[in-house]
């Protein structure tokens, strides 16, 4: 539900009328503060709210009701874009287009810091890379884990770059917690439910991927998981989704990007790598994203794709992603943002 204020409603007021819904009826009230009005984002079990009472206040404008189950999320309760903060100068959702790029999995220190140093060359702003490995198959590389981890953290000191790295298993929040700058929720664990709620007691930034064959609207109820616990940094991937395809790895939902924005306020990003699963498609993909609008990229990029660990067949060298980075500035530029 929400209450649109009118004009000049006065922040007392706003403050007691929070307050006594929280007090009778135990809803979160979440004050979106915009020009000239302020409208109160409602969450909670509202069927029970007198609405004509409410009506009767004299610094209320109107009522509306948010029927979609995702409510946090949902751009009807907050109409502007949020940004979310991985590191101080690293926004994404604003102006700025954020490159996050890096191997699938850590393999050695020297990898994972020659990587670093290259991609943040070319203007990646965030490292990846892998220390879990959910895999299809239990006899392919699993990751080095907490060794892994660790790697990221000495790359992230050598080069200042922010690190986001996927997180399997809620037992490992406080192990990842002073090493990584952002959680990576992964397509396999888009509904694992105790995972989210985990991730929604920390702050930490959550990147979390779109599962392989669910909705819209499952994939925002999962991010309603995360910020029903308080954590509202929340970026959603969009990785293609399975379909009969199979020519390619997945099939990019481009559409995602548009439907998403206007579903909810959370910055959107799109993994091209996934999707297409080969190196040559991760360009035009990428391509498609920005000019549809998405805020960001997460890229992989290898030292040597051919003996990668894993997705090296799908991993940029070096030389392709400075190619891939000079095309999508040009694209960006398009759109009126920046890189
Ligand atoms: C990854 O980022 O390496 C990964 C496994 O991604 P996804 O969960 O999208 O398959
Ligand atoms: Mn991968």
């Amino acid at each position: 539900m929400i209450l649109v204020m009118k004009h000049g409603a006065t922040t007392e007021h706003i403050e007691s009328i929070s307050n006594w819904l929280t007090n009778q009826y135990g809803i979160h009230v979440n004050p979106v503060v915009g020009t000239g009005t302020t409208i109160l984002a409602l969450v909670g079990d509202t069927a029970s709210i007198d609405q004509d009472a409410l009506l009767r206040d004299p610094q209320i404008e109107r009522i509306t009701k948010v029927q979609e189950p995702f409510k946090l999320s949902n751009r009807r309760m907050h109409p502007h874009n949020s940004t979310v903060e991985i590191a101080p100068g690293v926004v994404v959702g604003g102006e700025k287009l954020v490159v996050m790029a890096g191997p699938c999995s850590v393999e050695s220190r020297e990898q994972i810091i020659d990587i670093a140093r290259h991609v943040q060359a070319e203007g990646a702003t965030v490292l990846r890379g892998g220390a879990w490995k959910p895999r299809s198959s239990p006899y392919s590389f699993q990751g080095l884990k907490a060794e892994g981890l660790e790697l990221l953290h000495e790359a992230h000191k050598e080069t200042g770059l922010p690190v986001v790295t996927e997180i399997t298993n809620p037992k490992n929040i406080e192990l990842f917690m002073d090493k990584c700058d952002c959680f990576q929720v992964g397509a396999r664990n888009m509904q694992n439910f105790d995972l989210l709620k985990e991730l929604g007691q920390t702050r930490k930034p959550v990147l979390l991927k779109r599962g392989l064959a669910n909705t819209m609207e499952e994939f925002l109820m999962s991010a309603e998981y995360i910020m029903a616990g308080g954590n509202e940094n929340v970026i959603l991937c969009e990785r293609g989704i399975r379909t009969y395809e199979t020519y390619t790895r997945n099939t990019l939902d481009i559409s995602a990007v548009p439907v998403l924005k206007r579903m909810s306020h959370l910055p959107v990003i799109v993994d091209p790598s996934h999707a297409g699963g080969i190196y040559w498609m991760v360009e035009p993909l990428a391509k498609a994203a920005i000019a549809a609008g998405a805020d960001g990229l997460i890229i992989e990029v290898h030292n040597d794709p051919a003996h990668a660990l894993s997705d090296g067949a799908q991993s940029l060298t070096y030389d392709s992603f400075h190619d891939t980075m000079q095309s999508l500035r040009r694209v960006a530029a398009a759109v009126d943002r920046t890189i």
